[in-house]
């Protein structure tokens, strides 16, 4: 087991007892996985003459073909990887895929890692995305337990904060947002093609997923929507975790919705309030028509402002 640097280790056990222990324990409905579209057929959006969007493997997939190769943002789910990297490569030889870069750890986006690794392709990731890689995972609010990944499927290299790659006379850029999603989530950035890759941060038709249990907040989740929106202009096209290409008006209005519900949940949270209390005050319909369900948005937002709450200013 490798250390934490870049996480305080204390925080890292509060984060992994909390999911085991009565907060965890308050969440009494056990949630589906992030997406089930096992069985779908791949199908590719061209975004530009060398960047493509893949759809159907459990994740969005971006893959940038160059003179020197192709570079992915993340590889969907583990059953879809050969399909995928054979359609990405358009040959059974995959090896022209020489980077990879994973905006977090959840097994809808690193699926193709250990094909990846195998064949020695560049891995780039947030420290922290490599390190949950490398531990065991309890998420209570799915009902699951992720166990260790294979080493052959972890990041090759890391980073902490921003930095870009040059990659077959293309730049791409690259950053970290901090505790928003989880606490590992990268943007990836093509200038050229003015289209930004978020993951899991943006929640796409559905409120976005906060994994409280590897450090995901609401707070910082709203902090990542504001950075992405100033990180990009008006004709920049937007890539979810999951879902279509989003425009800037899609991002303004998650960052609308997060800043009205934030300011509620945390005036609730200043004064007590239970779990229970927050969503029988149902601080989140104005928003259900455009966004869905809220109950899994309330119900990791809550144990994520618990473990926020002294910097909020509140009870504890
Ligand atoms: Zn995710």
């Amino acid at each position: 087991m490798r250390q934490a640097p870049a996480i305080n280790p204390a925080r890292r056990r509060f984060l992994k007892s909390a999911a085991t222990g009565a907060a965890g324990m308050a969440l009494a409905h056990a949630l589906p996985a992030l997406a089930a579209t096992a069985g779908a057929p791949l199908t590719a959006t061209p975004l530009s003459e060398r960047l493509r969007l893949i759809s159907g493997a459990g994740g969005n997939v971006l893959a940038l073909s160059t003179n020197e190769g192709i570079l992915m943002v993340d590889g969907g789910e583990a059953a879809h990887a050969p399909a995928l990297l054979e359609q990405i490569a358009g040959s059974r030889d995959t090896r022209r895929i020489r980077m990879q870069i994973n905006t977090h750890w959840h097994p809808e986006h690193t699926g193709a890692n250990d094909l990846l690794g195998a064949q020695g392709t560049r891995i780039l990731a947030h420290e922290n995305t490599k390190l949950w890689m490398t531990t065991d995972i309890d998420l209570p609010w799915q009902g699951k337990m992720y166990p260790p990944r294979a080493p052959v499927a972890w990041p090759t290299e890391t980073t902490y904060t921003d930095g870009q790659v040059d990659f077959g006379g293309q730049t791409v850029r690259y950053g970290y947002l901090p505790q928003a999603h989880t606490d590992g989530d990268l943007y990836v950035f093509f200038p050229a093609e003015n289209v930004m890759a978020a993951g899991d941060v943006l929640g796409g038709a559905q409120y976005p997923i906060l994994d409280w249990c590897t450090g995901g907040w609401i707070g910082g989740l709203l902090n990542a929507t504001k950075a992405l929106l100033d990180l990009t202009d008006a004709s920049t096209r937007f890539i979810a975790g999951q879902g279509a290409v989003l425009s800037r008006a899609d991002v303004e209005a998650q960052h609308e919705m997060l800043t009205a519900i934030r300011g509620k949940l945390v005036a609730m949270i200043k004064k007590g309030a239970s779990l229970d209390e927050m969503m029988a005050a149902a601080p989140t319909k104005d928003f259900d028509a455009r966004w869905g369900d809220p109950n899994l948005l309330m119900t990791n937002a809550y144990p994520g402002l618990l473990g926020h709450v002294r910097e909020l200013g509140g009870i504890l």
